[in-house]
């Protein structure tokens, strides 16, 4: 037997004027984004914009449905929305922001597990990874450079 250990490496920024302007500005579209969100179940509101290879910018909000495991996530809307407007178009960059209309958070809301997988899977279609910005409605930024960054020992298609 031996013990393996798994490492995964982030980068945080105390405020977004740090970062590169595209970054910065990516980010400020996925907050801007999260004003469309339907969540009126959780109050729990997400934006993500997502950069794309050709400098278009797609955006997406978590959609809930009273039918509660129907709702989707912010993440997978953006994504979706990617493939109907740009077929097979690369992603170099997701932003990703939330604000819980509950209580204040100031830290970053990583993707959920689902989304994870649709990140990855993403990244695998297009051969490259693409990296990560979450943001809290204040606090540090984590940016990860990779969705597998955030979901190791990934199933993906290879196994298929
Ligand atoms: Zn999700």
């Amino acid at each position: 037997m031996k013990e393996e250990h798994l490492q995964m490496a982030y980068r945080v920024f105390e405020r977004a004027a740090e970062m590169s302007e595209s970054d910065a500005n990516l980010l400020e579209r996925a907050r801007k984004a999260l004003e469309d969100a339907y969540a009126p179940y959780s109050n729990f509101f997400v934006g993500a914009a997502v950069l794309l290879e050709n400098g278009s910018v797609v955006v997406g909000s978590n959609q809930e449905n009273a039918s509660f495991p129907l709702s989707l996530c912010a993440e997978r809307v953006a994504l979706g929305a990617v493939e109907s407007l740009f077929p097979h178009a690369k992603v170099l960059v997701m932003a990703i922001s939330i604000r819980n209309q509950k209580k204040p958070i100031d830290r970053p809301a990583a993707p959920c597990g689902a989304c994870r997988q649709v990140i990855v899977e993403k990244e695998w279609r297009q051969k490259a990874p693409f990296r990560l910005l979450l943001q809290g409605e204040s606090g540090p930024i984590y940016v990860f450079e990779s969705g597998r960054d955030l979901l190791p020992l990934t199933f993906d298609p290879d196994y298929l």
